[in-house]
């Protein structure tokens, strides 16, 4: 029996795993979510005792059903590799009086590497399980992180391409390097004349026009998105919570069966959902403590159960979290209604028309498992610094917000509970507002000197991402105005 996936506001869609990961997003355009949360057939005793790579395959093959075993390990070992720098894949490091799980390990030092090495695996597997005979094409807005982790993840993945807008002024001169210098023959990369927003709509418009679609058939492509609703992105997130929790176990810093908490720096809630998730299969999961920077929606909607979008965007020094519509926030209100899709719908019909909605007071008592916290720019930054000069150990602009969550929480709880932060990105990749933080001296240094500075005072190498950068030859020069989008795609496909 194959479990089924849903859609958060249609109850009569059910389509399996392979399928949902090749659409994205339901044609209604609710959220793919499975029909029931798969227990954990293994015990975390049995699971302490296996890699990285057997972990993903026990808590994926529970949600990615009708893959064969051989196709999902296949996946795994292709994604799970030597593009991690650490045969761990996602170690702990215990700074503080909690363990920080390194998601940044992969080829673009962010987490978003722990989904997007595997998604490609997925899609051109559910392709084949399809009988899908076009080539994949993947259209990509990006404010930073994704576009490069999914530009590393599909490059010379046969049966794919891959296309990634961003905003030509809108991101960090390493963000930028990174993705403009970026190899495989598949892969383009496109400055757009305006801001993420713009980047989106044209990405979004493109997937809603039908000729294009047929014009791209004709030529054997068709679309499929990359962003982190796909299901294809939330499963492989499961894992390291599952991961670092067998971890601590075999590692005898908790016993087997001792409660874990967790926190993560929150923007588009996929993170964090998938430690929901985990805690739904089994996992002994106490408190899910969801940190947010300035752009706090989700803090008061823990708060006060009214999510209001209403209010003004900040730009601040963890951009990845600079978010005011969460998406992937959807699969928990409809968890929240007891999976009722007429339900949600109407809260997004809310959230569409007049940018908010208030849940009920049931649905507000099923969210006693979170706690949510958020810091200022200045409790971001106190925190770098301070832990840094007590520890030595040095964490980056979105592991901070959740450092100090953290430090809040056990400010009003006294809760001495095993704690596992979520690491989001390497420090190197935000090294100017890192250094900063720690002495505002630095700030007169360039780029990749304040990252000779970050090795020496953190006494950690240099990642192989931002060596590459530094003598890589550009290879995308592409610009384009937000109007011709569309025509860069039908270039490129030509
Ligand atoms: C994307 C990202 C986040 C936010 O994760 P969500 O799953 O969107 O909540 C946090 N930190 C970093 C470094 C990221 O790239």
């Amino acid at each position: 029996m194959n479990l089924m996936y849903r859609s958060t506001r249609d109850s009569k869609v059910a389509v399996k795993a392979s399928e949902a990961i090749l659409k994205g997003l339901c044609d209604d355009g609710g959220l793919f979510v499975p029909e029931r949360i798969p227990a954990l057939q293994k015990t975390t005793k049995e699971l302490s005792e296996m890699d990285y790579r057997a972990v993903a395959y026990e808590v994926m093959k529970e949600f990615i059903t009708d893959f064969t075993e051989e196709e999902l390990k296949t996946c795994i070992a292709n994604a799970y590799d030597e593009k991690f720098d650490t045969e761990e894949i996602a170690p702990l490091t215990f700074a503080d009086g909690a363990y920080y799980l390194e998601l940044f390990h992969g080829r673009t030092i962010a987490f978003k590497d722990m989904a997007l090495s595997i998604l490609p695996h997925l899609m051109i597997t559910s392709a084949r399980k399809n009988d899908i005979k076009n080539d994949i094409v993947i259209l990509t807005a990006t404010s930073g992180d994704t576009g490069k982790a999914a530009l590393a993840g599909f490059a010379d993945v046969k049966g794919t391409k891959i296309v990634v807008f961003f905003p030509k002024d809108g991101v960090s001169n390493v963000q930028k390097l990174q993705m403009i210098t970026q190899k495989g023959d598949n892969t383009k990369v496109v400055g757009v004349d305006g801001n993420f927003d713009d980047c989106q709509t044209g990405v979004k418009k493109m997937f809603g026009d039908e000729a294009l679609k047929n014009e791209i058939a004709g030529k054997g492509y068709q679309f499929s998105s990359a962003n982190s609703i796909n299901i294809g992105r939330l499963v492989p997130q499961i894992v390291y919570y599952v991961y670092a929790y067998t971890r601590l176990v075999k590692n005898e810093r908790i016993a087997d069966g001792d409660k874990m908490n967790v926190v993560v720096p929150t923007g588009n809630f996929g993170n964090i959902l998938a430690a929901y998730y985990a805690k739904k299969m089994g996992l002994p999961i106490g408190k899910l403590i969801c940190a947010s920077n300035e752009n706090k929606v989700l803090f008061d909607f823990f708060e006060t159960g009214v999510y209001d979008r209403n209010r003004k965007f900040i730009l601040t020094s963890s951009p990845s979290m600079d978010i005011l519509i969460s998406s992937n926030l959807e699969r928990l209100i409809f968890h929240l209604t007891g999976d009722n899709a007429e339900a949600t719908a109407k809260f997004m019909e809310e959230l569409k028309s007049s940018g908010k909605y208030e849940i009920t007071p049931e649905m507000k008592e099923g969210l006693k498992d979170f706690a949510g916290f958020y810091a200022s720019e200045d409790a971001t930054a106190e925190v770098i610094k301070s832990l840094y000069e007590e520890t030595g150990y040095v964490i980056d602009t979105h592991t901070a917000v959740a450092a100090s969550a953290y430090r809040q929480y056990c400010k009003a709880t006294s809760d001495e509970t095993a704690t596992v932060i979520a690491s989001t990105a390497s420090p190197f990749k935000f090294a100017r507002s890192v250094m900063t933080a720690i002495d505002k001296k630095y700030d007169e240094l360039g780029d990749f000197e304040l990252i000779d500075e970050l090795s020496k005072i953190g006494n950690v190498a240099i990642p192989e991402a931002i060596n590459e950068i530094k003598n890589a030859d550009i290879r995308h020069k592409t610009e384009c105005s937000v109007e011709d989008m569309k025509s860069t795609v039908q270039d490129f496909l030509r």
